[in-house]
């Protein structure tokens, strides 16, 4: 499958220009598979309008910028399960996809000890400017993903492919994989227990961060809709190159391949979200 503008550092020689920026991409795929993948923050490209936004070129490779390995993983899980996916095409830090329209981290400003300038001033007017070019294309091509499996008579079970950097504030995090989910166990649940199969692993359940986010892309789309989900954080070392992106990934379709067409999963169904929201001291992590 080929890869569309790769890792491109910003300002260096990028194709895009304002116009010729698309902010998403979707993979096709067949409805009837049942599933939906979303990876909320594949790119660290940005707009030429906004440079660098200020930073050196080493801070759009950690993680961040984007999570590191997520589209490779997306890309081939997509591939696996024959089933559609939608890939944000910016960087987390121009404005962060899995955040709600007002959360403090929406935008930020500090990320993880580096002060990004070109996020210093930016004001309500600007955020709406990026909300309108970025942020809300790349939800609508979700809502629209979504609309037309369900038009179709097969609602989606969501999975949502993000990464997490292996040390944080000098702690080794022990997980290889990490799921977060709210209230609605339909797909969290047997996800866990299949990985915790495996004795050699070391599975986060709402590890290394709470799924419970209102506001966030799984609330978003899928708890607000009714549809089951899951947000799977694979810890960025082991999926940083091509063998251990095809291994993660070919491990969670062999999961997802086992779960499918199981009782409920493709039904729309309400469950309560159990957050309270995010708080405002965990931002600055680059989290989920
Ligand atoms: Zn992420």
């Amino acid at each position: 499958m080929t890869r569309v503008a790769e890792y491109c550092a910003p300002g260096a020689a990028a194709p895009d220009d304002a116009e010729a920026f698309v902010p998403m991409e979707t993979i096709p795929g067949a409805v009837e598979t049942g599933w939906l993948i979303v990876c909320d923050h594949a790119s660290n490209r940005l707009p030429a309008e906004y440079g660098d936004l200020g930073l050196p070129a080493d801070e759009f490779e950690r993680h961040i910028a984007y999570d590191i390995g997520a589209e490779a993983v997306t890309r081939q899980l997509a591939r696996d399960l024959g089933a559609p996916a939608v890939m944000s095409r910016f960087s987390r830090l121009l404005i962060d996809p899995n955040r709600g329209a007002d959360d403090p981290t929406l935008v930020m400003r500090l990320s993880d000890g580096a002060v990004v300038p070109g996020n210093a001033r930016v004001d309500d007017a600007e955020k709406a400017r990026r909300t309108a070019a970025y942020y809300e294309p790349y939800h609508q091509a979700v809502e629209a993903a979504i609309d037309s499996a369900i038009s179709a008579g097969h609602p989606p079970a969501i999975v949502s492919i993000h990464s997490f950097t292996p040390l944080w504030r000098g702690t080794r995090r022990p997980w290889e994989i990490g799921i977060l989910w709210d209230t609605d166990p339909r797909l969290a649940v047997p996800v866990i227990e299949a990985f915790r199969a495996d004795p050699l692993l070391t599975v986060g359940d709402n590890e290394p961060y709470s799924g419970r986010l209102k506001g966030d892309t799984m609330y978003r789309h899928a708890t607000t809709r009714g549809l089951s989900h899951a947000l799977v954080e694979l810890r960025q070392d082991l999926i940083a190159e091509q063998p251990g992106q095809a291994e993660w990934a070919g491990r969670l379709a062999d999961v997802l391949k086992g779960l499918a067409g199981s009782e409920g999963l493709n039904e729309i169904r309400h469950y309560d979200s159990g957050g309270p929201g995010r708080g405002s001291d965990d931002g600055g992590d680059g989290n989920t």
